[in-house]
């Protein structure tokens, strides 16, 4: 039997997409949704709701992509209610519109 993990082993950090602009982030840097039982979108603060979900970056640009077109409805496999759009897109104004703000 061979021990073949010496020495400190990589911090191991969760990468999620976001799936506004595609690129893989730290889980923490990320707003996450939810696909609720309901089949409804709605935004999950805690991370942990059940059901599908998918992840953006907490800036407005990446919001806008992913209600554009195809991108949530892709993401999430339902097509999302306009009053569920709506929310998203008025939770997204509250957003920095700029990486600049995070922290
Ligand atoms: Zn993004």
């Amino acid at each position: 039997m061979t021990t073949t993990h010496q020495g400190p082993r990589p911090r191991h950090v969760p990468q999620r997409t976001c799936i506004g602009c595609r690129q893989a982030e730290g889980k923490r840097a990320l707003i996450r949704i939810v696909r609720t039982p309901e089949e409804r979108i709605t935004v999950d603060p805690t991370g942990k709701a059940n059901g599908r979900g998918a992840y953006l970056h907490a800036q407005r640009p990446c919001w806008e992509k992913a209600l554009k077109g195809g991108t949530m409805r892709n993401a999430l496999k339902i097509t999302p209610v306009r009053e569920d759009v709506e929310a998203l897109r008025a939770f997204a104004m509250a957003l920095p519109a700029e990486e600049s703000e995070l922290a």
